[in-house]
């Protein structure tokens, strides 16, 4: 091979093309001729890439499978092993959440072969031998697009945490934790063991909301659902029902009995007082308890209903208290 990178002599580098101000990040280099291999890899570093090199194309596939694999791939079309185009295309058909995105290196010029390049799966490609500006400005091109796709998965993951949380408490919503409790209590059902739901309402709330501010309150039903959360075990579901209620599931609870579990949920609560802005308010907590033992329907509706009862008598009997459900007859 003749001259294999036209690399500038004098000219002043790229203009107005923004350098990476973050870390170049890893690149993986596959190229079987020990020319072209040298070189990325001396032009890469240089620019701060940390370069992963390879030489044949099953090799390549590994390392761009490997589960910490570099996410800008430079591909030769022709290799040992598998060619470039096979590996984008088996790279393709291996879902990931994390795109990667492929530069294939070819001494092919047709259209024809340019498309079955494009349409094994590659994102771009560049014809050798190549100007080294040119390849920088691709290898940027590709870095744009990751990040590009990168902040678009982090507005999704947003998103859905928007859709699922309660944005005062940032607990499950409503709508996350029926999908939740149902989820559960299919598992419970389906391993015929049980599921305990505590209903738990904040006691007179409206009176501290009148008496406190409405910020008060809300700091109150924050505090509220940390001290819960804090207090349940790491895969109990706590989430709001609606205004000053909460619910929280637990599932096969065998070192405490429901009741000793509410118990400590209402301590949890109760035993200090919460601090707002400006001032200290002494809060309590009444709370119902239903069991799918012993039910012969473990809907979550129904146990709502039941754990609702319960609740209802804690109120009546004094709140700042536990009842628990009682099978139906
Ligand atoms: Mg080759």
């Amino acid at each position: 091979m003749s001259t294999a990178f036209t690399e500038p002599a004098c000219q002043p580098p790229p203009p107005a093309v923004q350098e990476d101000s973050n870390p170049a990040g890893c690149v993986l280099v596959a190229e079987d001729d020990p020319l072209y291999r040298r070189a990325l890899q001396r032009f890469l570093t240089r620019k701060g890439y940390t370069v992963q090199l390879v030489s044949n194309g099953l090799q390549a596939l590994a390392d761009a499978t490997s589960p910490d694999a570099p996410r800008l791939l430079i591909l030769d079309w022709m290799m040992p092993g598998l060619p470039g185009p096979e590996v984008c295309r088996r790279l393709r058909s291996i879902p990931r959440e994390r795109y990667q995105y492929i530069l294939l290196l070819t001494a092919k010029h047709t259209t024809a072969d340019i498309v079955e390049g494009l349409e094994a799966g590659a994102d771009d490609y560049l014809t050798k031998p190549f100007n080294i500006q040119e390849f920088f400005a691709r290898v940027r091109v590709g870095q744009r697009m990751i990040r590009l796709q990168d902040r678009l998965l982090a507005a999704q993951e947003a998103l859905r945490f928007q859709a699922t949380h309660d944005p005062l408490t940032g607990i499950w919503n409503r709508g996350a934790l029926f999908e939740l409790l149902r989820a559960e209590a299919e598992r419970v059902q389906r391993k015929a063991t049980s599921l305990s739901l505590f209903l738990i309402d904040l006691d007179n709330f409206k009176r501290m909301n009148d008496e406190f501010g409405h910020l008060a309150g809300d700091a109150i039903l924050h505090e509220v659902a940390q001290r819960l959360s804090a207090a349940v075990r790491l895969y109990d579901i706590v989430g709001r029902y609606g205004g000053e209620e909460f619910i929280v599931a637990a599932a096969e609870l065998e070192s405490e009995r429901p009741h000793q579990f509410a118990e400590r949920l209402r301590l949890a609560i109760s035993s200090c007082p919460i601090r707002t802005s400006d001032t200290s308010v002494s809060v309590s907590v009444s709370i119902g308890v239903a069991t799918s033992d012993g039910f012969v329907e473990c809907s979550i509706e129904k146990l709502i209903q039941i754990a609702d009862a319960a609740l209802y008598e804690a109120k009546r009997k004094g709140r700042n208290r536990v009842e628990m459900a009682h099978p139906a007859a």
